[in-house]
């Protein structure tokens, strides 16, 4: 064994013997992180291009979100729900003008995605009507309200009985949409693009019907932005790509750039259904999430990342068409999430192929794998993952190396 090898298995013994065995055992122990890169307890370098799944936007250790974390953090780490505080204020401002629905919307901001669908969800009973819609595959979180939304029955039922109301129907089909939703429907809930199901992007078009089912029902249009959000797809928001506004957008993920910090905007009506004492979190808009959050949105601006993200990410879909690789049936995405799919279960293998070449990456599913790599991502680093791609999906395959 080599002495890589008897780090890792004494970091894998440990984490056994300590953390609760919600997840497979990790592969590596990681120590350090500076921009796209993450070195591992041995001092082996990686190209993170999972991005803590889609939340290290700016990569890690970026010199704005350490800056602004640690004069934030001497300044004023943390004040109740009872007072406020610039940065929250400053945060919420920028979200409400950069989602573009200004003076019409409110925040609630808490700590994770499946917090911020649990306050979307109670948005939704606030209507007083008793069903919600969402879609098949669809994954809104773990805890019981957010579980309840996501699609996939499998991780639901070890559970049940969960909250009651939420039916789902299939992930892309207006006329399945348009059957399931009538008056006694509260909410709609979509991902715009569905991440943890595969990054699965709808036909042109399914928003925009899904906008207009809600409108036509009176129920209210939930967007579960909390992969898509932050420029990941090279919009602020993936529902800028359709030219409609949802009555919900919840957010984290990128949005903290890091730090755990989760946001559900209620535009309109949804913006005053949760009444004082209703919803509540203790670190809700904890004023150093919410800095790092500024930070991240000015950087973004400032370094014209939007633009970056939506060009790379074309670049990199048509390399990877251009390798033509037997084993690849697919590539899709937007922006910077974007999906490999392969003609067999090889996601696996052709992580742990990648990983010893100096990758990280992830098996959304047995046959897909998935990218949503820091937005920073330079082209000659993703030209180097994808050209390195060929020879990890040949090993992967069984073909070791060949195509
Ligand atoms: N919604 C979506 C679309 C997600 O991708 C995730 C996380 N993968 C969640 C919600 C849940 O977020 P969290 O893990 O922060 O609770």
């Amino acid at each position: 064994m080599s002495s890589q090898q008897q780090a890792n298995a004494a970091a894998a013994h440990r984490w056994r013997e300590a953390i609760m065995p919600t997840y497979g055992t990790p592969a590596v122990e990681l120590v350090s992180g500076s921009g796209c890169t993450v070195t591992d307890a041995e001092g082996k370098t990686y190209l993170d291009l999972l991005g803590g799944i889609a939340v290290a936007a700016l990569g890690h250790a970026h010199s704005a979100v350490t800056s602004a974390v640690s004069e934030q953090i001497a300044k004023l780490g943390h004040v109740s729900n009872f007072y406020s505080h610039e940065p929250e204020l400053r945060l919420a401002e920028r979200l409400l003008q950069l989602a573009g629905v200004g003076d019409d919307g409110r925040v609630f901001f808490c700590n994770s995605g499946s917090e911020a669908n649990e306050a979307a969800f109670k948005i939704a009973r606030r209507t007083g009507r008793p069903g919600i819609v969402a879609a098949d595959g669809g994954f809104h979180g773990r805890t019981l309200g957010s579980l309840a939304l996501t699609g996939q029955p499998e991780k639901q039922r070890p559970f049940e009985p969960l909250p009651g109301g939420v039916s789902h129907v299939p992930f892309g089909d207006v006329a399945a949409l348009d059957e399931a939703v009538d008056e006694h429907t509260a909410a709609i809930v979509l991902e715009p693009i569905q991440g943890e199901a595969g990054v699965i992007v709808p036909p042109e078009g399914y928003l925009r019907s899904a906008r207009e089912i809600a409108d036509r029902n009176g129920a209210l249009l939930i967007l579960d932005e909390v992969q898509t959000g932050i420029g990941r797809t090279g919009h602020w928001f993936a529902f800028q790509r359709y030219g409609i506004v949802p009555d919900v957008i919840t957010l984290a993920k990128g949005l903290g750039g890091g730090l755990p910090l989760g946001a559900c905007i209620g535009v309109g009506r949804a913006a005053f259904l949760l009444e004082a004492g209703q919803h509540a979190t203790t670190f809700g808009g904890n004023p150093v999430c919410c800095a790092a959050a500024l930070a991240v949105i000015d950087t973004i601006e400032s370094e014209g990342l939007l633009e970056h993200v939506a060009r790379l990410g074309k670049e990199i879909i048509a390399a990877v068409e251009r390798l033509d690789h037997p084993a690849v049936r697919e590539v899709r995405g937007a922006g910077l999430l974007l999906a490999v799919e392969l003609n067999d279960d090889i996601a696996p293998a052709a992580v742990e192929s990648a990983r010893a070449r100096g990758y990280l990456i992830n098996p959304v599913r047995p046959d897909t794998l998935r990218l949503a790599p820091p937005l920073i991502l330079d082209g000659q680093r993703a030209n180097d993952f994808v050209r390195d791609l060929a020879e990890v999906l040949s090993e992967a395959a069984g073909g070791e190396g060949k195509n």
